[in-house]
């Protein structure tokens, strides 16, 4: 699709007219006819201003010149996958697992390569096909590139660090330390907790990258543990196998 008809489609389905969508990004109801009659195409200020407003990557609005890869774990993006800055407009180099509310969340190569290892195995990859594939691959890849440059990740890790000894702190009975914590996405995570009432609650937002964990229980049994954090609050809940029968063991602000 071109720049056009990625322009009239988004324009439409919002129900605006031209004069509407022209007063959303300053510009003219002129400027707006002539991006849908093909005859120019927005500059990028205005790009920038259009992403924002629909939601969708400039590299959508272009009409998808480049396919583009998450510069930090190589997975192929699309405009649902996309992370996002402070403000939650949409990041187009970096996955919403790796980049989360302007903040990368992973400072250490190793860590990432075990975790994608665990989602790529099975997927016609044995475990040790997919680590050596992302070994190669990952160096690659403009985060481990400008590691450094970037910070090294710094951020993440101090607040990794934090969040691991708060949770242990609290000494949850039946569950195993916590030694490490990857990005998982809301969407993925977020389990409806039976309260008292009889009704259910979720706490989490399918948009946003949380930091967690499942573990083991301590003395065996078929309830898993799960702990997801971020700079608000801690929660803690079992579950069984696919994160069934959910049960809060505790929220907690920070
Ligand atoms: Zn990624």
């Amino acid at each position: 699709m071109e720049t056009k008809d990625v322009i009239l489609r988004l324009r439409t389905a919002k129900g605006l007219s031209q004069d509407e969508l022209a007063a959303k990004v300053f510009v003219t109801r002129q400027a707006v006819s002539r991006w849908e009659t093909g005859e120019t195409v927005p500059n990028t200020e205005t790009l920038k201003l259009l992403s924002a407003f629909f939601d969708v990557s400039i590299n959508t609005l272009l009409g998808s010149p480049r396919r583009p890869v998450c510069q930090c774990c190589g997975m192929p993006l699309d405009d649902s996958l996309l992370g996002r800055e402070k403000n939650g407009t949409l990041n187009e180099d970096y996955c919403k697992w790796c980049y989360a509310s302007g903040e990368f969340t992973y400072d250490n190569m190793d860590e990432l390569i075990e975790v994608s290892v665990k989602h790529m195995a099975g997927d016609g990859f044995t475990e040790e096909e997919a680590r050596a594939y992302m070994k190669e691959r990952l160096p690659e890849l403009d985060y481990w590139k400008r590691y450094k440059e970037l910070g090294g990740g710094k951020k993440i890790a101090e607040l990794k660090k934090k969040l691991i000894d708060e949770i242990n702190a609290l000494r949850i009975e039946g569950m195993p330390e916590v030694k490490a914590l990857n990005a998982l996405a809301g969407s993925d995570v977020d389990l409806a907790y039976p309260l008292p009432n009889g009704k259910t609650a979720n706490f989490l937002d399918g948009n946003t990258t949380y930091l967690g964990a499942r573990l083991e229980p301590l003395f065996g049994g078929d309830r898993f543990f799960g702990v997801l954090a971020n700079n608000d609050f801690l929660l803690i809940a079992t579950y069984e196998k696919d994160g069934e029968n959910p049960e809060l063991v505790l929220y907690k602000k920070r």
